[in-house]
C-alpha cells in the first residue's frame, strides 16, 4: 500500500495522478500513439509550430485542443441529435464561475492523463510543464463562484442536462501582487493568449436593450406594452464543453460577451477623430471587460446593473428560443426548464420573463406569474445586511423602465395577497414589499427572487435557519414549504483525486478503485484508522506534499519551512468576519510565549495565510500588512528560529488552493458564528486529511456532525451568543482587561513592535478593536487560544493525530458537490439524473 507514498520524490513523478486501469476506465484502452499524433497535428495546423520551435504554451494549446476534440464528438451528439434531447434542462444562472486551470479536469475525467503524460514524454515534454501553462480561468471572487464550478463538474458527471450561463469578463479577479507587504492589485489577463476551451459563436447574439421608454397600445380593447429601449447591444455567445467523470456526459457553459452593434463610427474616423469613432463600442464592450471586484459589499455601479441584466436577458431569450423550437408553446415551460439563481445576482431575470411572457407572447399576467414561479428557483448565498442586494428605484427606471412597472405589479400583487393573509399587519407588509422605502427608494433583489421562485435555498442547515429567522422570516410566515436547505458541496474529482495524487492513491489502495465513483466508500477507512501501515503511508503522503509547498513558500517567500512543522492554514478571501485577525493575534501570542521561554519544548509550527482583498477594502488590506509584518519579525528572529514561521503567499487563487490544500495539517473556519453562510474551503481541508479548528458556523457544524466531537477543534460563541452579545452590547475593553495574553498581544502591535519603521500603523486598528469589535474578535480570543493548545497536544501524538485525520476524510463523502447536486435535482429542479 506505501509504495506510491514512499517511492516519490521528485515533483513530476509526485504529481502522477492515480492509476486508472483495473476497473475498465477510459484509460486503460487509450492508444497512446494516435493521441500523440492528434496532438502534433495540433501544433502544426492549429497553432501553427513545429516540435522544434513550440513553447511550453504552444504544447498547452495543442495538447488542450486535441483533447476538445474528444470532447466534442460527445457534446455534438448530445446537443445536436432529436433522440437525445432531454425532458428537462437545468439553466444554471450565476455571474460568478470560478473555474481555475481546465486541463486536468477534462483529463481526469475522460481517464485520459496517463495516457497524456507518455504521449508528450515521447515528444520530449513534461505534462506537469504544460499544465502550468494554462491561465487560471478567474471568473469570480471566491466562495461562490467556486461553487458553480464544482456544480458544473457534478452536473456533468451524475447525468444532469445543463447549461451554465455567465459573462466571459475579458479580465477576471485581479492578481494579488506584494509591495511592502502590502497588497497591490494587477490586472488579470486569462485571455491574452486565446482560450483553447472555447467555441466562439458570433452568429449566437441576442439583442439587448437599455433606458428608452415604455408605449402603451391598445390591442383589442387590452391594453399592451412595448419597450423602446433607447441603446442596443448585442450579447454573443462562448461556449466551453463541460465533460463529466468518464466521459458520460458532456453540458455546456455558456458565457456572453458584449458587442456594439456598431463597430466604429466612420464620420467620426473620416474627421479624424479616431477616440471619438470607438468611443461608443468601447462604452458597450465595457460591459463584459472586468468582473466585479467584491462579492461581500454593495457596489451601486450602473455597469454592474448592465451586467447583470445583460447575461440575464440573453440567457432567457436563449433558452426561451430553444424550448420553443422544441415544444413550440411557452405554457410547458416549467415541464422542461428550471432555472436556478445562484444569489441575487441574476434576480432581474425574473421580470424579464415575465416580460417576455405577457409582453412578447401575449400571455395573461397571472399564467406568466404561474409559470415564472415554477421555473425559477434561488439559492441564498449571505445574511449580510451590507451585501444583500439593491437597486435605486431611480436608477430602474432610467436603465430598464417597463421591469420596475412590472416590478412594480408583482409588488402590488404580493402585498394584497399579504394583506388577504394578515390584515393591518403593516409592518409585515413593510419588511416583505419589493420597494425599500426612505433614504431613497430601492428594489429589493433579495425579495424579487423569493416571490419570484417556487424554491429558495439556504448553503448549510444553520444557514438556512437563520434564514428562515432573519432576513426571510416575514416571507417564509407567508411561504412556509418555500425554504429549503442544500448544504454545499464540493467536485472530490478536482479538490481530491487531481490534487493529491498521492493521497488519492493510497485511499484506492485501501478501499478499492471504486472509491473514485462512489465516495461513502470512504466509510471503510474507519476500522482502518489505526492501522499504522495506512497512517504512515498516509503520513509520508502529506509529508511530500508539504515540501512541495515548502519549495513554493521558499521561492516567492524567501523563507524556509520545515515539512515536519505543523502547517497551520488559512486561505480564504480577507474580510473581518472571517478573522484572519483573530488568527493573527493567537500567532503573536505563541510568539511572546517562545520568546518567553526559548527551552520549553515547542513543537514547530507554520502560519500559511492566503487571500485576497477587495481592492476598496481598507480594513482587509491592512490585516494583510499587519500579516506581512508579523512574519517580518518573526521569521528573523533567532530565538524562535525553527519554531515558528509565517507566511503569507500572494496572489491565491484555484491553483494555489490545489498545492497548499493537500499539504494542510490545520483548517482554520474561525469566522464569527452565524456570518459564513457555509464555507466550502472547510471541505476541501478536512476531505484532504486537515483537522479543522473552527467556530460552530456554516457547514463547520455538519462537518462536526459527521467527523465526530472528538475529531474537530471547536470553540467559541455559537451564533445564538453571538446574537446576544451584540444586543446586549459587547465590551471589548473588560474582555481584554480579563485576558493578560491577549492584552499583552494587543500591546505590542499598538506600541509598534511589528512596524517599526511606523510605530502607529495599527494604533487605529487596536483601538478600533477595543471600541467595536463588531466581529467579537475579543471575545473569542481565549477560546481560540486555549482550541490551539488542544490542537498541539494532539499534534504530539502521531498516532492519534493521523488517527482523527484519517477518520475526517473518511467522513467527508457526504460532502460531495454530486450529492448536493442530487438533491437539487430531485427536490428543487424535478430532474432526474441520468448517471451516478
Ligand atoms: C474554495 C475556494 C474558496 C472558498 O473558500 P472559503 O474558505 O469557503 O471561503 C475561495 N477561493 C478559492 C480559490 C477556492 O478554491
Amino acid at each position: 500500500m506505501t509504495d506510491t507514498a514512499t517511492a516519490t520524490t521528485t515533483a513530476d513523478v509526485a504529481r502522477r495522478p492515480v492509476r486508472e486501469t483495473a476497473d475498465g476506465t477510459p484509460d486503460a484502452g487509450v492508444d497512446v500513439t494516435k493521441l500523440r499524433k492528434e496532438i502534433l497535428a495540433e501544433l502544426t495546423y492549429s497553432v501553427g509550430r513545429s516540435p522544434e520551435t513550440a513553447s511550453v504554451r504552444d504544447w498547452f494549446v495543442a495538447t488542450a485542443l486535441a483533447v476538445r476534440d474528444r470532447i466534442v464528438d460527445r457534446w455534438v451528439i448530445e446537443h445536436d441529435s432529436e433522440h437525445a434531447r432531454p425532458k428537462k434542462r437545468v439553466y444554471y444562472l450565476s455571474l460568478e464561475f470560478l473555474i481555475g486551470r481546465m486541463l486536468f479536469d477534462a483529463l481526469h475525467n475522460l481517464g485520459l492523463t496517463e495516457a497524456t503524460r507518455e504521449a508528450l514524454a515521447g515528444l520530449g515534454v513534461d505534462l506537469d510543464q504544460v499544465r502550468g501553462a494554462e491561465p487560471d480561468a478567474a471568473l469570480g471572487n471566491g466562495g461562490l463562484g467556486r461553487l458553480a464550478a464544482c456544480f458544473m463538474d457534478s452536473m456533468a458527471s451524475i447525468g444532469v442536462p445543463a447549461f451554465g450561463y455567465g459573462i466571459r469578463y475579458d479580465h477576471g479577479l485581479f492578481r494579488q501582487g506584494m509591495r511592502d507587504g502590502w497588497q497591490q492589485e494587477y490586472p488579470e489577463d486569462w485571455l491574452s493568449f486565446g482560450n483553447p476551451w472555447e467555441f466562439a459563436h458570433p452568429e449566437v447574439d441576442y439583442p439587448i436593450g437599455f433606458g428608452g421608454y415604455v408605449e402603451q397600445v391598445n390591442d383589442g380593447g387590452k391594453p399592451k406594452h412595448i419597450w423602446r429601449p433607447a441603446e442596443k447591444v448585442e450579447a454573443v455567445a462562448f461556449d466551453m464543453p463541460v465533460v463529466g467523470w468518464r466521459g458520460r456526459h458532456v453540458n455546456t457553459l455558456r458565457l456572453w460577451s458584449a458587442r456594439a452593434p456598431d463597430p466604429i463610427s466612420l464620420d467620426a474616423f473620416n474627421r479624424g477623430d479616431y477616440v471619438g469613432a470607438l468611443a461608443d463600442r468601447v462604452r458597450i464592450e465595457s460591459i463584459s471587460k472586468v468582473l466585479y471586484p467584491s462579492d461581500e459589499t454593495p457596489n451601486g455601479q450602473e455597469l454592474r446593473l448592465r451586467q447583470e441584466f445583460m447575461f440575464a436577458s440573453a440567457s432567457l431569450q436563449d433558452l426561451v428560443r430553444r424550448h420553443i423550437e422544441d415544444y413550440g408553446d411557452l405554457r410547458t415551460l416549467p415541464d422542461h426548464v428550471a432555472i436556478q439563481l445562484n444569489d441575487t445576482h441574476p434576480s432581474i431575470a425574473v421580470p424579464e420573463l415575465m416580460r417576455i411572457l405577457v409582453d412578447l407572447h401575449d400571455l395573461p399576467w397571472a399564467e406568466a406569474w404561474q409559470i415564472t414561479v415554477a421555473t425559477f428557483s434561488y439559492t441564498n448565498h449571505t445574511l449580510l445586511p451590507e451585501a444583500l442586494e439593491s437597486w435605486p428605484v431611480s436608477l430602474m427606471e432610467r436603465l430598464l423602465p417597463r421591469h420596475m412597472q412590472i416590478i412594480y405589479l408583482i409588488n402590488a400583487l404580493e402585498l394584497e395577497g399579504a394583506r388577504g393573509k394578515r390584515p393591518g399587519d403593516d409592518a409585515l407588509l413593510a419588511s416583505i414589499s419589493l420597494i425599500e422605502e426612505g433614504g431613497g427608494r430601492r428594489v429589493r433583489m433579495g425579495v424579487l427572487a423569493f416571490v419570484g421562485s417556487h424554491k429558495v435555498n439556504g448553503v448549510s442547515a444553520l444557514h438556512t435557519e437563520l434564514m428562515k429567522q432573519t432576513v426571510f422570516r416575514d416571507l417564509h410566515g407567508l411561504h412556509p414549504h418555500r425554504i429549503t436547505n442544500k448544504t454545499n458541496g464540493i467536485t472530490f474529482r478536482r479538490w481530491l483525486a487531481q490534487c493529491n495524487p498521492r493521497m488519492t492513491q493510497i485511499l484506492i489502495d485501501a478501499v478499492g478503485v471504486e472509491v473514485l465513483d462512489d465516495p461513502s466508500r470512504l466509510e471503510r477507512l474507519i476500522p482502518m484508522a489505526r492501522d499504522s501501515a495506512l497512517q504512515e503511508a498516509l503520513y509520508a503522503a502529506k509529508r511530500e506534499n508539504k515540501m512541495e509547498l515548502a519549495r513554493i513558500v521558499a521561492d516567492r517567500n524567501d523563507v524556509w519551512v520545515d515539512p515536519d512543522a505543523l502547517f497551520d492554514v488559512q486561505i480564504k478571501r480577507i474580510h473581518e468576519y472571517k478573522r484572519q485577525l483573530l488568527n493573527i493575534l493567537e500567532t503573536v501570542a505563541i510568539y511572546n510565549a517562545m520568546r518567553a521561554q526559548p527551552m520549553r519544548a515547542w513543537m514547530p509550527r507554520v502560519k500559511i495565510f492566503a487571500g485576497k482583498a477587495a481592492a476598496s477594502y481598507r480594513q482587509a488590506k491592512l490585516i494583510i500588512k499587519l500579516a506581512n509584518d508579523v512574519a517580518k519579525v518573526v521569521n528573523s528572529d533567532p530565538t524562535v528560529r525553527g519554531l515558528l514561521k509565517v507566511a503569507f503567499l500572494p496572489n491565491y487563487n484555484v491553483s494555489l488552493a490545489e498545492v497548499i490544500i493537500p499539504a494542510a495539517d490545520l483548517s482554520e473556519q474561525i469566522s464569527t458564528a452565524g456570518m459564513e453562510a457555509s464555507g466550502t474551503g472547510n471541505m476541501k481541508l478536512a476531505l484532504n486529511g486537515a483537522l479543522t479548528i473552527g467556530t460552530l458556523d456554516g457547514a463547520n457544524v455538519e462537518i462536526k456532525e459527521h467527523v465526530g466531537d472528538d475529531h474537530i477543534f471547536i470553540f467559541g460563541l455559537t451564533a445564538q451568543e453571538v446574537e446576544a452579545r451584540k444586543r446586549k452590547g459587547f465590551d471589548a475593553r473588560a474582555a481584554v482587561d480579563a485576558s493578560p495574553t491577549l492584552k499583552q498581544v494587543l500591546d505590542a502591535i499598538r506600541d509598534g513592535v511589528f512596524s517599526p519603521d511606523d510605530p502607529g500603523r495599527y494604533r487605529e486598528l487596536v483601538d478600533g478593536l477595543l471600541d467595536h469589535d463588531n466581529f467579537l474578535v475579543t471575545a473569542d480570543f481565549d477560546a481560540y487560544f486555549a482550541a490551539q493548545r488542544r490542537v498541539y497536544k494532539l499534534w504530539r501524538d502521531r498516532a492519534a493525530w493521523m488517527n482523527s485525520s484519517i477518520i475526517n476524510t473518511a467522513n467527508m463523502g457526504w460532502f460531495s458537490s454530486d450529492r448536493t447536486i442530487g438533491e437539487y435535482a430531485s427536490e428543487i429542479w424535478d430532474v432526474k439524473p441520468t448517471l451516478g
